[in-house]
C-alpha cells in the first residue's frame, strides 16, 4: 500500500483535524435532521449515522435500513454537511452509493471478517468511484487483520483510505468499553505513515465523561481526527445512549481541545529519550534476573513436590508491592497489571519445568 491518497470528498482534501459526528443510529427523519442542524451550528462538516446496526444480541435495534439513506441525502441537501455511514456487505455498499453518500466506513465486526471485506471491496471496484473509506480496527487486537482489510480495499482500487481506532474487546468489567491499546494504532502509523488515523473516543470509552480526555490523548499522539457520536436527545437514543452527547456539548469539548502542531524533537527531548532507552534496558535486565530466580524456585518446588501456585504468597506480593508503588507515585491499577503479567509468566515457566499442567 505505497500509494495511499489523502482523504478527499468531491476533489477536496479533508482538513485536519478531521471531525466527524452524528448519531450512533439514524432513528427517525426528524432526529437525523435535527441533529445535523445542531451539528452544523457546532461547526462540524462531516456527518455520521448508522443505518444498519450490528448488535451483539438479536432483539436490539438493528437499524432503519434503506429509508435512512434518504434522510442522509436530505441532510446534505439541507445543511451541506458531507454524509457517511457504515457498510457491512455488498448490498449496503450498493445502496449507499445509489444514494450518493460521500464517505463510508467499515465497522469493527466487519473488518475482522475477510469474506465480508472482499465482498465490499469487489462492490466498490465494480462501482469505480473515488470514494473515501475508513476501516475500523477489528474487535480483537490483531494488526495484521486490520491491515488485511485495508489491503483488500486498496487492491480493489480504493486509494483514499483511513482508519478508525475504536479500541479492542476485553473480558469483564473495565474502565473502557473497548480498551484503547494505543500501541496498536501507533504501530500502524509507523508502518503506514501516510494513512490517516481517526480516533473514536465514543466506542473506546463507552461513557460521555471519557470523551474529552480520550480525544485529547489521541490528538497528543498525533491522530488526524475524531469521530464522536452525538444525538439531539442522547438520553432517548435507541442505541449507545451512554456514550452520546448533544451537539452543544460536542462544541464545548472541541473548543477545549488543544491542537498541537507536530512536535519537532529538540535536543532536550533527545536527551530525555536517551534516558528512557537506558531505563528500559535496566528494566529488561532486572526482569531477566527475576525470571531466573523464579526458575530456581520452580526447580525447588519440583524437587519437593510442591504445587507451582501458592495463592497466599501471590496475594501478599500484590498488596505490598501495590502499596510501595503508590507511595512512589505510581498508579496502583497499573502496578497490579504489571505484577499480574509478571506472575503469569513466572507460573508459565515453573509449570514448564514441572512438566505437568497447572489447573
Ligand atoms: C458505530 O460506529 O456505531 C459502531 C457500530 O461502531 P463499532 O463498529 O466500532 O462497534
Ligand atoms: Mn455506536
Amino acid at each position: 500500500m505505497d500509494n495511499i491518497l489523502p482523504l478527499a470528498i468531491d476533489g477536496q482534501e479533508l482538513t485536519k483535524p478531521i471531525i466527524i459526528s452524528g448519531p450512533c443510529s439514524a432513528e427517525t427523519e426528524e432526529q437525523v435532521l435535527q441533529t445535523a442542524r445542531e451539528l452544523l451550528r457546532a461547526g462540524v462538516k462531516i456527518y455520521r449515522a448508522g443505518i444498519w446496526k450490528p448488535r451483539t444480541k438479536p432483539g436490539g435495534f438493528e437499524g432503519v435500513g434503506v429509508p435512512g439513506l434518504a434522510w442522509l441525502h436530505k441532510v446534505r441537501e439541507e445543511t451541506g454537511l458531507k454524509v457517511s455511514t457504515e457498510v457491512a456487505n455488498r448490498a449496503h455498499v450498493e445502496a449507499a452509493l445509489e444514494y450518493d453518500l460521500d464517505m463510508l466506513w467499515i465497522g469493527a465486526r466487519t473488518s475482522a471478517n475477510p469474506f465480508a471485506m472482499q465482498e465490499i471491496a469487489d462492490a466498490l471496484r465494480e462501482d469505480g468511484r473515488d470514494i473515501p473509506v475508513l476501516v475500523k480496527n477489528p474487535v480483537n487486537p490483531d494488526i495484521e487483520l486490520w491491515i488485511g482489510a485495508l489491503e483488500r480495499l486498496y487492491n480493489a482500487g480504493i486509494k483514499r483510505l483511513g482508519v478508525i481506532h475504536r479500541g479492542f474487546s476485553t473480558y469483564g468489567q473495565n474502565l473502557y468499553r473497548n480498551h484503547p491499546q494505543w500501541r496498536i494504532p501507533l504501530e500502524l502509523r509507523t508502518r503506514y505513515p501516510q494513512l490517516p488515523i481517526i480516533c473514536d473516543p465514543s466506542h473506546i470509552g463507552g461513557k460521555r465523561e471519557l470523551i474529552a480526555s480520550l480525544s485529547q490523548q489521541a490528538l497528543d499522539m498525533g491522530f488526524d481526527g475524531l469521530i464522536i457520536e452525538s444525538h439531539c436527545n442522547p438520553d432517548c437514543a435507541w442505541s449507545d445512549k451512554n456514550q452520546q452527547i448533544t451537539p452543544e456539548v460536542l462544541s464545548v469539548i472541541l473548543d477545549n481541545l488543544v491542537y498541537r502542531d507536530t512536535p519537532v524533537p529538540t535536543e532536550s527531548l533527545a536527551q530525555l529519550r536517551r534516558q528512557i532507552d537506558q531505563l528500559d534496558n535496566e528494566l529488561i535486565d532486572i526482569l531477566a534476573k527475576r525470571m531466573n530466580i523464579s526458575r530456581e524456585i520452580g526447580e525447588y518446588k519440583k524437587t519437593h513436590n510442591m504445587p507451582v501456585v501458592q495463592p497466599g504468597r501471590y496475594g501478599d506480593i500484590l498488596n505490598t508491592r501495590i502499596r510501595s508503588a503508590e507511595n512512589a507515585g505510581i498508579n496502583g491499577d497499573f502496578m497490579a497489571k504489571i505484577l499480574s503479567t509478571i506472575h503469569e509468566e513466572s507460573v508459565r515457566l515453573q509449570v514448564a519445568l514441572s512438566g505437568k499442567p497447572h489447573e
